[in-house]
């Protein structure tokens, strides 16, 4: 009798608090900013340029092979709009191997990729998760802007210029 009283209190007293679970697809719960979703491309706004040189080092790491790309000679660089010799000219990851694991972030010398909240990707085509440069850029974009993302570089900089 006690147990059967003491399980109805308990129905009662969660009957009466906010849901804590979302109706999902229509309702999404946040992520964590330490959230690791799918690596995208930083954009530079001061020059209006990528990050990536398609220096080839994340390609090279890469655990799944699931990564491409390939580099040209800037054309802001000659005008003298740019410090970069070499800019990105394709880049490819296929999402559907890519396994989050954070390597390409890690051994990248230009703040050129992070792991970006994105997380909501799967399709039923194979192969169907190829991003391309356009679509890695505004993904990168909008985690930007999302976070605030500033090139660790900056920081590091604004770390020395602090320092006596
Ligand atoms: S993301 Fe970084 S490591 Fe990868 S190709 Fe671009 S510059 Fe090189
Ligand atoms: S997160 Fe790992 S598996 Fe995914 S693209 Fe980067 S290095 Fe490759």
């Amino acid at each position: 009798m006690l147990a059967s009283l003491k399980g109805l209190w308990v129905t009662l007293t969660n009957t009466f608090k906010k849901p804590v679970t979302a109706q999902y697809p229509k309702q999404h719960l946040p992520v964590a900013r330490r959230y690791m979703g799918f690596p995208v491309l930083m954009w530079d706004e001061g020059v209006g340029e990528p990050y990536c040189t398609g220096c080839m080092v994340c390609i090279r790491n890469c655990p799944t092979l699931c990564m491409s790309a390939q580099m040209m000679d800037n054309p802001l660089f000659k005008e003298g709009k740019s410090k970069r010799r070499k800019i990105v000219e394709s880049f490819e990851i296929n999402f559907g191997r890519c396994i989050l694991c954070n390597i390409c972030v890690e051994v990248c010398n230009f703040d050129a990729i992070e792991m970006s909240h994105q997380h909501e990707l799967s399709v039923v085509v194979r192969n169907g998760n190829r991003a391309t440069l356009p679509r890695l850029l505004e993904m990168g974009k909008e985690f930007q802007k999302e976070v605030g993302w500033k090139p660790k570089g900056a920081e590091e900089g604004a770390k020395e210029e602090a320092t006596p």
